[in-house]
């Protein structure tokens, strides 16, 4: 039947209107009602191994656009909605984001879902459904405050799917609720993403913000992502969160390969479990629980064939991003897995005297790394250069031990939502320039080289990256009540909130052109500063440069004499439908991570994508675009990593000692406590974050700064030269083919999953 006909008859069905009659959010009820159903009939892809990917996180963001285009209809749809008088572009507003994430971890897991089923691996996802998710960050007098985030509609993604497990803690016992999120391929079939929930989450138990019982575990077990694990109560609920997950995920695995009729002895040749960072390492001991107890595997034969089958991902080399948990909590959450976990970690001791190689250390702390790196067969890192600091330093005593469990994959982004669906335009001209095989081939991106002296396709590019950024002005002064020149340089760094990040030297950078303009030194063209952030709830300091940063908007924005020439936005809730407006209207790319300190980054692959060019730091995969788009189109400043890991070895980074030495850096930090700042925001915020600067700065921001400061003034300058500059932008589009997730998981699939 023709589409039209469907959805008219759909809609007559639920709510007895025409297509004409119907408002934005009928439309989407429809229109997600009859894109679930044309999902449905993809095949389920099948195999004989098959891959599970554990994660806490899955920012999917909304999926009704990309569900069109690897289905293949949004052309189609589009027409037919115009035909009644409708757009598409309104009826995705009316779809609310899943809040399943944080930030580019969970983003990546989303990537490498629409990738697994696009290359037709067999793989789903298995997580958590919670309700508010992530919180919705709003700006209260300058400050963030944190509410609850309200994503769940009747009508959703979620598909019931009448499985459900029990799960044993050590003082109660809950049974589970599975639901399912069809994952659709490009022009490919279906996996899933299966999402765990329990019936007893009572969203009532939610007061001021975000604030609730954190012990009543059956009522907000799936309530929130990473609730404040700043308290014990917090951190047991977290790990109250991953059992829950892990032990349903492994019940899940055992119950589909029963289901096959697979010999679980053989698990390895049917299963790959890819644990996504170490939340989800408990499954390792839970598998090995099931086996032992419900399977009657003996404890050797069950180690062994969960050492084959499971494989670790490590996102970060931050301290106190790798868990560690005492045991007494695990004791406390799940008594049953204490047995297992000593048994591991007495197996590791036996062989091996290195102190910092052992599961459970002298202070009875769990080491979650170690154990999926003794009891897994893979451990990668996400780019080259953060692998090799793995090899080399953070986990050298391990890379000792089994080298040949190492192994980089450097992340990808899937084109689908961040080419094809966020930026239209510039996939209708690569398709007029150069076909469209990249879209299954990524790597015919660089066809586009041979167009770097032709001037109406660098005008065409420019021409979209210019309507790009008229309409995210438009956007801005309606969602963010503030006004900028869709002439300015946009300038955007966008990304969770930390000070590895260093979110704080760009607001120094503003600071001192600031400063310059009210000297009379006027920029040749006005310039626009974007920054979107969430900063977790329990980090002060964090709090404070999101303070520091509003400040700054208000302050600039507001002086006639500089705001001609300068203004600073920060996005509300920056979120994955934010990034998608964002990202294709950016000029320069911030990603300015102190060396050493991003593992990869995937926020500099979807700007590069979009004929952004990248002002960076060689960090995570900055250094790999660098390599690919070369020295001209690439803004690259700061110390290089083995500077940065000797200066933390020996403890001799003093940043009042670059303070004192640069009156351009003195003068920078010292207007956050000046009069001007002091009169706009509070005093509080504002002192504390100047006495971490001059007397802590742990990442290194006054180190880098003057030459930041040099750089950048280097690439606004060069942004003048406007046939050079669209080169660039060509160049980085041809070159951002490497950083297709589909990429990322063919290496996956070849070097760790070896899918059948
Ligand atoms: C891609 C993405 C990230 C990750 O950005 P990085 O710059 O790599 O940290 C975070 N949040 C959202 C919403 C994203 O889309």
């Amino acid at each position: 039947m023709d589409l039209e006909k469907r959805l008219t008859d759909l809609v007559e069905k639920m709510y007895g209107k025409t297509i004409r009659e119907c408002s934005d959010g009928q439309l989407y009820n429809c229109v997600l009602q009859l894109t679930k159903e044309e999902m449905e009939d993809k095949p389920v892809i099948s195999g004989s191994k098959k891959v599970y990917y554990i994660s806490m996180e899955f920012l999917i963001g909304k999926l009704l656009s990309n569900n069109l285009i690897n289905l293949q209809l949004y052309d189609e749809l589009g027409q037919v909605l115009e035909k009644n008088g409708k757009k598409l572009s309104d009826i995705e507003e009316a779809e609310p984001e899943p809040s399943l994430g944080n930030g580019g971890l969970g983003r990546l897991a989303a990537c490498f879902l629409d990738s697994i089923a696009t290359l037709g691996l067999p793989g789903d996802g298995i997580g958590l459904n919670y309700h508010y998710g992530l919180f919705k960050q709003v700006f209260r007098d300058r400050l963030q405050r944190a509410e609850k985030n309200d994503w769940i509609e009747k009508n959703s993604w979620l598909n019931q799917t009448g499985t459900s497990f029990t799960v044993a803690f050590g003082d109660r016992k809950v049974t589970s609720v599975l639901y399912d999120i069809d994952v659709i391929g490009y022009d490919n079939g279906r996996n899933k993403l299966h999402l765990f929930d329990i019936e007893s989450v009572d969203e009532e138990l939610v007061k001021e913000g975000i604030d609730f019982d954190k012990t009543a575990i059956e009522k907000n077990l799936t309530l929130f992502l990473y609730p404040d694990d700043s308290d014990e109560e917090g951190n047991l609920l977290r790990i109250y969160q991953e059992y829950f997950m892990v032990s349903n995920g492994a019940q899940l695995i055992i119950q589909e390969l029963k289901e096959k009729g697979c010999d679980l002895y053989r698990m390895d040749e049917y299963v790959a479990v890819q644990i996504n960072d170490t939340h989800p390492t408990l499954v390792i001991p839970e598998l090995i629980r099931l086996l032992t107890w419900e399977e009657g595997f003996t404890m050797e034969d069950a180690v062994q064939v969960v050492s084959k089958t499971c494989a670790y991902t490590n996102h970060t080399i931050l301290a106190e991003a790798l868990e560690k948990w005492p045991l007494e909590y695990i004791e406390k959450v799940v008594p049953q897995l204490v047995p297992i976990i000593k048994e591991l970690s007495a197996r590791v001791a036996k062989k091996y005297k290195e102190p910092k190689v052992q599961i459970i250390d002298k202070d009875k702390i769990v080491h979650m790394a170690h154990i999926d790196i003794h009891y897994g067969y893979s451990v990668n890192g996400v780019a080259a250069i953060h692998t090799d600091i793995l090899k080399e330093t953070e986990l050298n005593h391990f890379y000792k031990l089994y080298p040949e469990k190492f192994n980089n994959k450097t992340n990808g982004i899937t084109f689908r939502r961040w080419l094809l669906s966020c930026n239209r335009e510039l996939a209708e001209l690569l398709t007029d320039t150069i076909g469209d095989g990249y879209k299954k081939d990524a790597k015919e991106l660089e066809k586009l080289l041979a167009k770097a002296d032709d001037t109406a396709v660098l005008d065409a590019i420019e021409g979209i990256k210019q309507q790009k950024k008229a309409a995210l002005a438009v956007y801005l002064k309606e969602k963010e009540g503030i006004e900028v020149d869709s002439n300015s340089i946009f300038d955007i760094q966008v990304k969770r909130l930390h000070e590895y990040k260093r979110q704080q030297m760009n607001a120094l950078y503003i600071i001192h052109k600031y400063l310059e303009i009210k000297g009379g030194k006027k920029p040749v063209r006005p310039m626009t500063f974007i920054f979107g952030a969430k900063a977790a709830p329990a980090y002060v300091i964090a709090q404070d440069i999101i303070h520091l940063i509003l400040v700054l908007s208000e302050i600039v924005n507001k002086d006639p004499e500089v705001s001609p020439y300068m203004k600073v936005v920060m996005v509300e809730n920056y979120n994955v439908s934010y990034a998608e407006k964002l990202i294709p209207a950016c000029d320069i790319s911030e990603q300015i991570s102190l060396a050493s300190k991003e593992a990869s980054g995937t926020g500099n692959m979807k700007f590069m994508l979009n004929g952004a060019v990248t002002l960076g730091t060689s960090d995570g995969a900055n250094v790999e675009i660098h390599e690919l788009v070369g020295d001209d189109n690439i803004y690259i400043f700061g110390e290089k990593s083995d500077t940065v890991i000797a200066h933390y070895a020996k403890a001799d980074y003093v940043s009042k000692d670059y303070y004192e030495k640069s009156p351009v850096i003195q003068e920078a930090v010292d207007f956050i406590t000046g009069s001007q700042a002091m009169a706009v925001g509070h005093k509080e915020n504002l002192e504390r974050l100047h006495k971490e600067l001059l007397n802590k700065d742990w990442f290194m921001t006054l180190l880098d700064l003057e030459d930041y400061i040099k750089v950048k003034d280097q690439a606004f300058a060069d942004y003048e030269d406007r046939t050079a500059w669209k080169k660039k932008m060509l160049v980085n589009i041809a070159k951002a083919g490497f950083f297709s997730s589909d990429r990322t998981i063919e290496e996956y699939n070849r070097d760790i999953w070896k899918l059948k």
